[in-house]
């Protein structure tokens, strides 16, 4: 196995001082896997204390912050380690993390208490690979396991639920039929976990390759995080341009969209708001109207539940609210919506909608992503050409307007006004002709 000097460094200093010193988890994991893993964890039965002492006697920089937890994170080339020592996790309060942190000095205990076989194997350089669960048969066989009673191990820590279901969708493997069943079954202790820790796994697992099966196979589990979406789960949509009902169109729209954290959340909240604004009309058809705006509040909700940053918030919603204004790819104006909104958000957008419509009737939506697809290479021209699409890309600006005579809030509306005018290609963006404009005009 490949280890960096670093780390065979850090490994070698506590081996030195007779301490057992492992590499474990998910590093195992990803390099069985033949993948690079960034995110290396080592598990040492030094105290935190002695690792430290060690460390420091080496001038290796130390950040203590874990100490508490048992972890050291050693500093070396600007890059943290993270040095653990061996533990048996105390008593599991409410299904959620243990109180306390019980240190022992053997691995296997320290194995004993990590979440599947395939994140509970170890390595060093005497001892070889400790595999004391069959994670490497898993691996092989692309299974997530829990190491012991799946029942018992999602009942100490629900989040466990959350890590199978990513770990699957990430790496396409499947949950093994125990542990599938104990999924179903607590899913519900669910509800004692920090919602901030579910939102993380969440968003890899919506980032997964595989992400439409799991979306697909365990709608229980997404009932209990976004109870909101229970109501898409048979909410069916007759009409020529769906083949699928809501929830179902929204997890094949899920898995067309680009692997993206906030696209694929936009995605996955977009049609929350179809089941409370749904009619039937006389021809049986089903009508949805509105559903972007009811949709964007309905996800506010679930947002600040899973306390989001505010990056996220405003993004998804925003995207949320819009996605159906640009559902008439004829009437959609590129630069305007690029004015409107900015790079950024335009282009997700423009690829939301992509995916929205690859997960419509097929038969029906060739000709409309054509179209799209025209329109989003439209969009990457007018971006790369740098035409005017912002208020700081006028050739006039609010000292302009002022030496006219405008004052206070005047200016920006005025300048508002001249960039829609730009933008619709009514003036040229010369400082000298939109001047002459304003001097000859009611602007
Ligand atoms: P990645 O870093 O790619 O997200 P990982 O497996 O390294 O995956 P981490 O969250 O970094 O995941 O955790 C490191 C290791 O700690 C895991 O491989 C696993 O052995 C153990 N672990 C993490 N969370 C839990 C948990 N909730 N219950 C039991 N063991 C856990
Ligand atoms: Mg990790």
């Amino acid at each position: 196995m490949y280890i960096c000097d670093d780390v065979k460094f850090i490994m070698e200093l506590l081996s030195k001082n007779g301490f057992k010193v492992y590499l474990v988890g998910g590093f195992i994991r990803d390099e069985l896997m033949g993948k690079s893993c960034e995110d290396i964890d080592i598990a040492t039965s030094a105290l935190p204390e002695q690792t430290e002492k060690i460390l420091t006697e080496n001038s290796v920089k130390v950040i203590e912050t874990g100490i508490k937890h048992g972890t050291v994170t050693a500093v070396i080339n600007h890059t943290p380690y993270e040095i653990t020592t061996f533990r048996k996790d105390g008593d599991y309060k409410d299904c959620r993390r243990p109180e306390s942190v019980d240190f022992v000095t053997d691995i296997k205990e320290d194995l004993s208490r990590r979440d599947f076989t395939i994140n509970a194997m170890a390595y060093n350089s005497e001892d070889g690979y400790i595999d004391l669960f069959g994670g490497r048969e898993d691996l092989k066989n692309k299974i997530i396991r829990t190491v012991g009673n799946p029942d018992e191990r999602f009942s100490e820590d629900a989040l466990r639920i959350m890590r199978a279901l990513r770990f699957a969708s990430v790496l396409g493997f499947t949950i093994e039929e125990n542990t599938k069943d104990a999924i179903l079954r607590n899913s519900e202790k669910l509800k004692n976990i920090a919602s901030e820790r579910i939102f993380t796994e969440l968003t890899k697992m919506l980032v997964g390759d595989y992400v439409f099966r799991i979306l697909d196979e365990y709608r229980e589990v997404i009932g209990v995080i976004i109870p909101e979406l229970i109501p898409t789960f048979n909410c069916e949509q007759n009409n020529p341009w769906h083949i699928y009902n809501v929830y179902g169109h929204i997890i094949h729209s899920v898995a067309f969209a680009p692997k993206d954290k906030i696209l694929r959340l936009a995605m996955f909240l977009h049609d929350i708001g179809k089941p409370q604004v749904k009619t039937t009309d006389e021809n049986h058809r089903d009508h949805f109207k509105t559903h972007a705006a009811v949709g964007a509040e309905i996800a506010k909700t679930v947002l600040k539940r899973f306390k989001v940053s505010s990056e996220i918030y405003d993004k998804v919603t925003t995207l949320i609210y819009y996605h159906q204004s640009i559902e008439n790819v004829d009437a959609i104006r590129v630069k305007r919506w690029l004015s409107k909104l900015g790079e950024d958000y335009t282009r997700s957008l423009f690829q939301m909608r992509a995916a929205d419509l690859m997960a419509h009737n097929p038969e029906k939506v060739g000709e409309e992503a054509e179209k799209l697809a025209e329109r989003q290479r439209e969009l990457e021209e007018i971006i790369s050409s740098g035409e005017a699409v912002k208020r700081s890309d006028l050739a006039v600006d609010g000292n302009d307007l002022i030496a006219l005579g405008y004052r206070g809030r005047e200016i920006g509306e005025k300048l508002n006004e001249i960039l829609n005018l730009v933008v619709d290609n009514k003036i040229e963006n010369n400082k000298d002709t939109i001047i002459r404009f304003m001097k000859g005009s009611e602007l």
